[in-house]
């Protein structure tokens, strides 16, 4: 396990960084986070008043070095993110996940930082997903400005590891969901529309399928990488529990007793480009390293968010 080590979390106010956060404070580590707040601060505030929070925007160079002065590592989970976001600013996603990745591999080397954990996604394998449930060896197929500019910054780090002997240990989460994340993602959006009595919005067919993974286990599996895998890798975050999007609205509306109708929409134009039929991937590797898995099922899931909620 990590503890009394420095770390700088870049994007640590989000939803899966105020989460690692937290973590990271509770091991007894020194944690600063840069964050422009873009989506608010989701860090809660007794958390909050144990870290050293700099309101920066990751491009920005000499804040991220300054930021990572003494540090031992560096969690890079800033990002644009978001399909319909991204689909209406893929300039300046990518130029956040290059910049932004340039910017914290330069402070690195100058700061004298041994390890960088990098927060990619499932979106790389993009279409190469729909017949197989993903391992980290298949052909990567991304198609998205953010898919695209993620797996780039894979093989730059796997470069900066190669050239540098700094160790980098990228991440491909699986449609992560818990407390704290906002109506950008389906599963907040399907709780909101039912907590308000709207009808639930699902896209297509519904029987689009995605590997819903439980923020707990998504940072067990991040810090349990982080303290045991050096040079360079990659992994899947994922719970190889393949969900369709008819079936998760249907488990929400029953579990918030809500008496929304489920309607089936097409998807705003913007997203077929984003859209992939399935989506499920592999934790083999991920427990070869680390002897763990994620376990929580979705209905553990979704009953923990609303539990939160109360
Ligand atoms: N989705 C939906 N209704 C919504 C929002 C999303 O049916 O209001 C579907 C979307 O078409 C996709 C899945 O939920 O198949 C997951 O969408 P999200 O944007 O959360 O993540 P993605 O997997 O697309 O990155």
């Amino acid at each position: 396990m990590i503890s009394n080590k420095k770390i700088l979390i870049t994007g640590g106010a989000g939803f899966i960084g105020s989460h690692l956060v937290e973590a990271l404070v509770g091991l007894g580590n020194e944690v600063v986070v840069l964050d422009n707040l873009l989506r608010g601060n989701k860090i809660v505030s007794d958390v909050f008043k144990k870290i050293t929070f700099i309101k920066a925007d990751v491009n920005d160079f000499n804040q991220v070095l300054e930021a990572s002065i003494g540090c031992d590592m560096i969690f890079h989970f800033a990002a644009i993110l978001g399909v319909d976001i991204v689909a209406d600013n893929p300039m300046e996603t990518m130029e956040t996940e290059v910049i932004g990745t340039q910017n914290v591999v330069r402070a690195a080397l100058q700061n004298n930082i041994s390890k960088i954990i990098y927060a990619s996604t499932s979106g790389v394998y993009g279409h190469n997903a729909l017949e197989q449930t993903v391992t980290e060896e298949i052909l990567v197929d991304p198609t998205t400005s953010y898919a695209m500019a993620k797996r780039y910054n894979e093989i730059y780090l796997a470069s900066l590891q190669e050239e540098k002997g700094i160790d980098c240990i990228c991440l491909r989460f699986f449609n992560v969901y818990g407390p704290r994340q906002d109506s950008r993602m389906v599963v907040p959006r399907f709780i909101e529309q039912a907590k308000a009595g709207r009808s639930i919005t699902v896209y297509g067919s519904g029987k689009q399928t995605r590997d819903f993974t439980y923020i707990d286990d998504t940072i067990k599996a991040t810090i349990k990488l982080a303290s045991n895998v050096t040079g360079f890798e990659i992994f899947n975050v994922a719970n190889e529990l393949e969900s369709d999007i008819s079936t998760l609205a249907e488990k929400i509306r029953v579990f918030t007793e809500s008496k929304s109708e489920i309607t089936l929409i097409n998807a705003p134009a913007k997203r077929y480009d984003y859209e992939v039929g399935r989506r499920v991937g592999s934790s083999d590797k991920l427990m070869r390293f680390t002897g763990f898995k994620p376990t929580t099922s979705l209905d553990e899931g979704i009953k923990s968010i609303l539990e939160y909620a109360r």
